[in-house]
């Protein structure tokens, strides 16, 4: 079994991104500025976004962390994003999810300036995505994509069975994997919670992407020996042996699935790390866009 280390991958992609921003920069004298709104508090929020403020801080980006009360109204959130789209010195930005219940996510992905959507959310960019054009892809999916190319995945004629669905992993995933390019070509099956003989299609995967959120719901008799898994889903549970009284899984019992396979993602350490480098990519793209719009006005 290979270990598809999303960490060491993500770490190449770092430097890479940081001697593009540098030539960016030097051409230009503008650095990317990536800010995140985070309504409430939420520990695994937290986490995720302050990982990534910290990937700006290492590779050279500019960043900001916007905090809301989760008493904010949808109105309220909406009018701070319009001013936000309006900020000529804001790049790129994102909306942790998940939000309070009393506001409409939708409303709130779709209230976002999509040259400024770099999580890729907004239905401009998940259309223009799935057309093939420029676009800023979905960062956890696009983050998949260049982790397959970086370890020389073949996914060309392969069958992928993709659980989930979900507008942010499962069906961009679904998308690009099944496009006619590189990473892609294959043949993508997905699968939801209304799937029936969900193991009778599991079987059959070459690759297996799990992005349910349910942690370790793939266990070793519903894969073939020599699959490809790719791990997206990330759990809390409680293990009282650790200081923290928890500890992260994946959506596939590492332990019993992990010797099936011909290489899998861990977690944490695998499509992680990968999701921020993505998330970094969109926002120097993005502000490469705005500064050419700003030459041709
Ligand atoms: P989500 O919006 O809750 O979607 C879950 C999907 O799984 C839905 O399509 C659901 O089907 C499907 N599902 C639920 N139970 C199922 C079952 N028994 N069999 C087959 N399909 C089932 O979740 P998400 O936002 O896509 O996230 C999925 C996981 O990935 C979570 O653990 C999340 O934390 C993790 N995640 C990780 C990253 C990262 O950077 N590593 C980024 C994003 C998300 P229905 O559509 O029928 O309800």
């Amino acid at each position: 079994m290979n270990l598809i280390d999303g960490k060491k991958a993500a770490a190449y992609f770092s430097d890479e991104l940081a001697a593009n921003l540098l030539m960016f920069k030097d051409k230009t004298g503008v650095t990317p500025h990536l800010a995140a709104i985070l309504v409430g508090q939420s520990g695994p929020s937290e986490t995720y976004v302050a990982a990534k403020m910290e990937a700006c801080h290492k590779i050279g980006f500019l960043s900001s962390l916007i905090r809301f009360d989760a008493s904010i109204s949808e109105e309220d959130l909406i009018a701070k994003i319009k001013l936000m789209n309006a900020d000529n010195d804001l790049h790129g930005f994102i909306v942790q999810l998940p939000l309070p219940a009393h506001i409409s996510v939708e409303s709130v992905i779709e209230s976002i300036d999509p040259e400024k959507d770099v999580d890729g959310f907004h239905p401009i960019n998940l259309g223009r995505m799935a057309k093939g054009q420029k676009a800023f892809a979905s960062a956890t999916p696009w983050g998949i994509i260049k982790l397959l190319k970086h370890y020389n995945i073949e996914t060309e004629g392969k069958h992928v069975v993709v659980l989930g669905r979900s507008q942010i992993v499962g069906l961009p995933i679904s998308l690009l994997l099944s496009r006619n390019s590189n990473p892609g070509n294959a043949t993508v099956t997905i699968c939801h919670s209304k799937t029936k003989d969900l193991k009778n299609i599991t079987l059959q995967a070459d690759i297996l992407v799990a992005a349910l959120g349910i942690p370790e719901f793939v266990k070793s008799d519903m894969v073939k020996e020599g699959v490809i898994v790719i791990d997206v889903g990330i759990s809390r549970i409680i293990d009282e042996t650790k200081k923290s009284g928890f500890r992260l899984v994946g959506d596939v019992d590492f332990k019993s699935v992990g010797p099936k396979c011909a290489a899998i993602t861990p977690v944490p350490g695998g499509v992680g790390p990968m999701t921020i480098i993505a998330l970094m990519e969109n926002t120097l793209m993005a502000a490469q866009n705005q500064w050419e719009a700003s030459k041709k006005n």
